[in-house]
């Protein structure tokens, strides 16, 4: 089964059972100030389950763009390593506001797992909630009742509160979670270690591929749990983990959902994916950030300096990085990814396909712009390297982290990474300390100006004279400061 089957098979299994498919959300949140990225299905029904709106209908499915490289869910340090973690992917999602509840999302997501995609019974297993005794929170007793009616229990295990119990924040709606994890251990392993013994869920091979949260109850400021008047169901499923379940691959990276992006980067690289691990990182990376990047400049973020702008730069500084260095790419090569992204996406985020044009040319720009100063930076880091291992030094300086940063256009996270990999570490108190300078000697010097043109804060009063770029940004508009 093809990924874009997997996905509307999902989509239209659902819509089976009476709900409403809805569109994902953008990948760029700019209503709420709390989140910069949508990191998961249930971001755009935020309100519902708050009670600050009602819902228009009262069961949802879709499949969401979201993005994990900051705050609480930050995976960008896995991506490439592990072969399930990514900065962008599409969670696939049903939402009950008020009506059904743990019952039939369980018994809906085994069915769609077993008889629509097929999956194999004996290679799945289940989490419930354990309780926690501290927070006074009990097992998930029904949940565990609804799955012992449909799998064997000794593939029922219990989680705990980190990975089992959901909450929104340190008050508000919460309850008990179920996951269901795809057991990919070869089969010398399973014979070894299989039912209750598995108790560590966290093995590197059995991968946690959909999550139900159950939301009941509410919590009050007293830290007290009072049932919601109102249950709700949110689930989010990973689309590429689940395509590397039916697609039978022990990657997600195997799956068609990448070996486009693979074969493309392989040869262009004039190498064969497989053959060497370094490499293989590479080009997973850059298959891999290339999806975040273009989906977040198709969604309104252009890279950029500061907030989530830097964010985008800096995942694709990293991937230009990772081809220069290990793949031998001098010229930019990441935007002649995006047709491929294209043609996987035509049918699902048509938004991509109307804007290939631009999102290819600031791509383009973007690295054109960084590979003139990569070069010399890497020279740098390799002469200061040279040094340090004379001096038996470990830890890169933070003057000279900054000015990787302010002169060649190394993220700190860059700089990091690099040092990494050579066994080494940056100060990077040191280079806060002097981003500080830099940001007093800049307001210092801002004062001194008097051009028509400013960013503007939140307390000036200003007039909207127009767009710098053909994607709104609020940080790229141009104001006039009256
Ligand atoms: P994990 O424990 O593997 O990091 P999670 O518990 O953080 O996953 P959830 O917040 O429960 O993930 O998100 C729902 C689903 O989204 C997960 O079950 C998983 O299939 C998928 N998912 C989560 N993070 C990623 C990611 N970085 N890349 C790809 N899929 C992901
Ligand atoms: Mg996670
Ligand atoms: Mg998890
Ligand atoms: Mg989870």
């Amino acid at each position: 089964m093809d990924s874009k089957l997997v996905r509307r098979k999902f989509l239209e299994f659902f819509e089976s059972k009476q709900h409403q498919i809805v569109d994902s959300a953008p990948l760029v949140n700019k209503d709420d100030p709390t989140l910069m990225f949508t990191n998961a299905g249930m971001n755009q029904f935020k309100d519902y389950f708050l009670g600050n709106k009602k819902a228009q209908y009262n069961r949802v499915a879709d499949t969401q763009k979201c993005l994990r490289v900051s705050g609480k869910h930050n995976d960008l340090e896995e991506v490439g390593l592990d072969t399930y973690h990514h900065t962008m992917f599409e969670m696939l999602g049903n939402w009950s506001f008020g009506d059904y509840f743990k019952k039939e999302a369980i018994a809906w997501a085994w069915e769609l797992l077993t008889e629509v995609y097929g999956l194999p019974k004996d290679r799945l297993y289940v989490t419930v909630f354990g309780g926690d005794e501290g927070d006074k929170l009990d097992i998930d007793q029904e949940a565990y009742d609804f799955w012992k009616e449909i799998i064997a229990e000794d593939r029922i295990l219990y989680g705990s509160k980190k990975d089992n119990f959901w909450e929104m924040g340190d008050t508000g709606p919460c309850g008990p979670c179920s996951e269901i994890h795809i057991d990919l251990r070869e089969p010398e392993e399973i014979e070894r270690v299989s039912g209750k013994d598995l108790v560590n869920q966290d093995h590197p091979a059995v991968v946690e591929i959909w999550n139900l949260v159950f939301m009941e109850f509410n919590r009050q400021a007293s830290g007290e749990l009072k049932n919601l008047p109102a249950k709700h169901v949110d689930t989010g499923m990973g689309f590429e983990r689940l395509c590397m379940a039916i697609q039978n691959k022990s990657s997600n990276y195997d799956t068609d959902v990448f070996t486009p992006l693979i074969s493309l980067l392989s040869e262009k690289a004039g190498i064969k994916y497989g053959a060497d691990s370094q490499n293989d990182i590479a080009i997973r990376v850059i298959s891999d950030h290339v999806r975040a990047i273009a989906f977040a400049i198709t969604d309104g973020q252009l890279p950029s300096n500061t907030g989530a702008g830097y964010v985008i730069r800096r995942i694709l500084r990293r991937a230009v990085r990772y081809g220069f260095t290990f793949l031998d790419f001098k010229k930019p090569f990441i935007y002649e990814l995006v047709p491929i992204l294209v043609d996987q996406f035509d049918e699902v985020f048509p938004e991509l396909k109307a804007q290939k044009d631009f999102v290819m040319k600031v791509i383009e720009q973007e690295e054109s712009s960084f590979l003139r100063t990569l070069e010399n930076g890497l020279k740098k880091i390799d002469s200061v390297k040279s040094d340090m291992t004379s001096k038996g030094e470990k830890v890169i300086d933070g003057k000279l982290a900054f000015e990787l940063y302010d002169t060649f256009g190394f993220p700190l996270d860059l700089t990091s990474l690099i040092a990494r990999e050579n066994g080494l570490s940056v100060d990077s108190e040191g280079f806060n300390a002097e981003m500080q300078k830099q940001k007093a000697r800049s307001k210092a010097d801002a004062a001194k100006e008097t051009g028509d043109w400013n960013i503007v804060g939140d307390q000036e009063s200003v007039e909207f004279v127009g767009y710098e770029h053909l994607v709104a940004d609020a940080r790229l508009v141009k104001y006039r400061t009256i």
